[in-house]
Parts: C-alpha cells; sequence; structure tokens
C-alpha cells in the first residue's frame, strides 16, 4: 500500500475504504477522506460528468437550491467588493443569479473558464458552492485565494461533511461520495487545519455542510 500524504496537511494516510476501483484513505491528523491519486478519475471523463450535470438557469429546482445558497452564504458575508463564484462549472448560473442582483461578480472554473479574472481589484467574498469535494490540491487553492483577496475577505462555501460517526459503514452507504467526481471529503477538523495552512480562519461552520473563512491577518502561513 503506498504510504500517500494527505493533500490538506500532509501527514502520512492510512487506509480507508476501496471500491469499484476507487481507493480512499483518511487522515489521521485532520481527519480528511480522500481518493488517492492513483486511483482518481482522467480529466476528460470527469469533464464529461460535469457536462452531464445539465444544470442551467431554466431548472427551477436547481436555481432554487442555489437561491438558499445565496440566502445561506452569500447575503449574510457581503460587505462590499468583488465577488468571486470559483468553481462556477459549465453554466455559472450562480454568477448570473448574483449579477441579476447587482453583485459585482465574476466567475472561475478550471475546466470551463479557465482565465483567471482579470487584474483587478481583490476580491472580498469568495464563493465555492459545492467545489471542494472536487478539489485535488486544496491547500493551493486556499493559499492561491489568499493572493488575490482583499484584507478581511471571506470564503463562504458548501460542502457535504463527512458522516459524523467516522465509521467506515457510514461512509460506504454515503451518496455523495458515489459520485466519481467527488475525491475529497472534510468534517469541521479537517476544513479548519485547511485554512490553518492556507492563511485563513475557520470562523463558522453548521456541522452539515457550510463553512465560512475569513482572511487572517498577518499571513503566517507558507506563501
Ligand atoms: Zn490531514
Amino acid at each position: 500500500m503506498s504510504q500517500e500524504l494527505c493533500p490538506v496537511c500532509c501527514a502520512s494516510s492510512d487506509f480507508y475504504f476501496e471500491e469499484a476501483g476507487r481507493i480512499f484513505h483518511t487522515c489521521p491528523a485532520c481527519s480528511l477522506v480522500f481518493q488517492t491519486t492513483d486511483t482518481l478519475p482522467a480529466s476528460e471523463e470527469e469533464k464529461a460528468r460535469y457536462e452531464l450535470h445539465q444544470n442551467d438557469d431554466t431548472d427551477e429546482g436547481y436555481v432554487r437550491w442555489l437561491t438558499s445558497f445565496i440566502n445561506s452564504s452569500v447575503i449574510p458575508w457581503y460587505k462590499q467588493g468583488s465577488v468571486l463564484d470559483f468553481g462556477s462549472g459549465p453554466q455559472a448560473v450562480l454568477t448570473d443569479l448574483l449579477r441579476d442582483r447587482d453583485y459585482p461578480v465574476y466567475s472561475y472554473d478550471p475546466y470551463f473558464s479557465d482565465r483567471w479574472p482579470e487584474e483587478g481589484e481583490p476580491f472580498s467574498l469568495i464563493l465555492m458552492c459545492e467545489v471542494l469535494e472536487h478539489v485535488n490540491d486544496p491547500a493551493e487553492v486556499f493559499r492561491r485565494l489568499f493572493s488575490v483577496s482583499a484584507e478581511g475577505a471571506v470564503i463562504s462555501l458548501k460542502t457535504a461533511f463527512l458522516p459524523s460517526s467516522g465509521q467506515v459503514g457510514d461512509f460506504k452507504g454515503w451518496w455523495y461520495r458515489q459520485d466519481i467526481t467527488h475525491i475529497r471529503f472534510y468534517n469541521p477538523q479537517s476544513l479548519k487545519v485547511l485554512g490553518e495552512n492556507s492563511g485563513w480562519k475557520l470562523i463558522r461552520q453548521d456541522g452539515k455542510s457550510l463553512a465560512v473563512y475569513e482572511k487572517s491577518s498577518p499571513h503566517k502561513g507558507a506563501l
């Protein structure tokens, strides 16, 4: 069994679960559960799966779901300045909904809109709605977000938290891990450590799926 390092905190990980060619490890230091590098889906396979999502602004259920994210995770945290919709997906529907509400929002997605927004003012609010579970190197992304964000900036995100029991059986039966593009699974502890390692302080989490970070100042992380 290869020794794979945790993508959040670099500790040596332990085998956790295997199914249909997917191998998951768990980190004894920060509790992250992650799919091992050699069993990750090819990027073409991943892109095809995203395109299958077919979520657009004519899908009322999807718009309602995003509106609830706006209510829980955008409105309470927006003060002023630019917003970044990170991992905006093939249609960038969240970006459109926020523009309709007059938020100055930019979108970025490594597959569908991979040009980083033009040099401009640093972002004050960064949104990651169901993105973090797809990200291969979350610490690198958080450090990058640190470098393009304003002082006092906030990251507000949604990703389903690991079953709280920590039992393999509960992970096995968990629908969220069955999507082949979901490769990183967090609990409040791994989210906290992710922030600490990249210049962000976890200031709020709801125990289920929502987390909020504030930019630490001065930055003591490894930039
Ligand atoms: Zn870890």
